[in-house]
């Protein structure tokens, strides 16, 4: 079993036992953490940041920022900080040397080694990272939101968090999605990272990168029972919501109704979840994504366009270009660069830019047409999205959504939470 990931470093799993950990918090002082680092802890101990055991300090902090790397040399390009106020470090009398227990919503989910006690300069973090420090860009917001303080230093689980249904059968760690890989012996994994409710544009991204991973892989089987090797990983990114999001129930179960609806083979294709607060950092963060779908086990990524971008602050295509300023043999896996899919009336069919002549005529797939469309409760065409996605967002909207497939007021307020840290032992 090949558990080697980005920067050619192990998966560990960094998590106690019950027992270890009863003894191991016993006296420790506890500071209640935000969702993120909640996020960020389960990623860290997991080994989804892999190489990464623990939050940054200072030198890598500022090497990310200045060489997109860590001191190591090995390529990173977000900051995984832990912020916490001066004023909570002095009251609780936090020390370097110090273990602090990480504890949500009351309950101990890590601990963290306390290596250092730093600041760093936000504005310089977020002009860095998003190339702006524009309070318009949700990244640099979410930068501003941090506090004053970071301390860098080994996380280690202490406590499992449990995941609801629907995201329980969804949730899988690099080792564990390693494995399942395995099972269905697919030795070509292109990840398709989403955040949406798949319209037909997303099916076809999602067939052709599947095309391009599968490349020239020899025939293996006999006519009757042919074995692909070559699968599509769906990682739905889980994170903080904002009002007219699809709301994460709809997203994941609409992926899955495509695998249902058999518009991908049994073999060719799962749905997965990955915990993640998107910084929206366009390029940058499509090599983030690289780096943690290297650790999930994929061998390929798929890239559209606008990859991880807002607004108008990156190119369409800024994603794709960024691959090619990387040293070469600095990432494992490989970009799987794609342009638009649409439907045109000529060719009768969803088509490919690359392809299509007919450039008067295609019709673009429009999201925002698309959601005006589902807001009415009206069922599109087939030929913009399947029935089987349509009716299970709609089943969704009723189940988890308080009437709507778009986050409300209300869905963000009384929504069941993704998981729960449950009380320890
Ligand atoms: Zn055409």
């Amino acid at each position: 079993m090949d558990f080697i990931g980005h920067g050619g470093k192990e998966i560990k799993e960094r998590i106690l036992s019950p027992g270890e950990a009863k003894k191991k918090i016993k006296n420790l002082v506890s500071v209640e953490i935000s969702g993120r680092i909640a996020r960020e802890c389960i990623d860290l101990g997991y080994g989804f940041f892999t190489p990464l055991e623990g939050f940054m300090g200072k030198a890598d902090v500022d090497s990310v920022c200045k060489k997109m790397s860590l001191t190591d040399g090995t390529i990173w390009p977000i900051p995984i900080v832990f912020d916490i106020s001066s004023q909570e470090i002095k009251e609780k009398g936090i020390k370097v040397g110090d273990t602090i227990v990480l504890t949500h919503t009351g309950n101990p989910l890590a601990i963290l080694e306390v290596e250092e006690i730093f600041s760093y300069d936000k504005d310089e973090m977020a002009q860095a990272v998003l190339g702006t420090t524009d309070t318009k860009h949700p990244g640099v917001r979410m930068i501003g939101r941090m506090q004053d303080t970071f301390i860098g230093g080994k996380v280690t689980l202490v406590n499992k968090p449990q995941f609801n249904p629907p995201f329980d059968r969804f949730f899988y760690t690099p080792r564990q999605l390693r494995k399942e890989f395995k099972k269905r012996g697919w030795v070509r994994i292109v990840a398709h990272q989403t955040r949406n409710v798949p319209h037909t544009g997303h099916e076809w991204l999602m067939k052709g990168a599947w095309f391009c991973a599968h490349g020239d892989a020899p025939v293996i089987g006999n006519k009757d029972e042919i074995k692909l090797g070559t699968g599509v990983l769906v990682n739905c990114i889980i994170g903080p919501k904002r009002t007219g999001d699809y709301i994460d129930e709809a997203i994941l179960l609409a992926h899955q109704a495509l695998h249902d609806g058999r518009y991908f083979r049994d073999d060719v294709h799962m749905v997965s979840i990955t915990c993640w607060d998107m910084r929206y950092a366009g390029p940058k963060e499509a090599i983030f994504h690289a780096i943690l779908r290297t650790n999930l086990g994929c061998t390929h990524h798929m890239f559209g366009r606008d990859h991880a971008g807002v607004g108008d602050y990156y190119g369409t295509y800024d994603a794709h270009r960024i691959f090619d300023q990387l040293p070469p043999g600095s990432l494992k896996i490989k970009p799987v660069r794609v342009l638009e899919w649409w439907y045109c009336p000529v060719c009768a069919e969803v088509t490919y830019s690359g392809l299509c002549g007919h450039t008067k005529e295609r019709q673009k797939f429009s999201g925002t047409l698309i959601r005006s469309i589902i807001k009415d409760g009206v069922k599109p065409t087939r030929v913009i999205m399947r029935p089987e996605v349509f009716d299970v967002v709609m089943e969704c909207a009723e189940k988890y959504g308080f009437g709507s497939p778009f986050c409300t007021e209300e869905y963000l307020l009384k929504r069941n939470p993704v998981f729960v840290v449950p009380p320890l032992g």
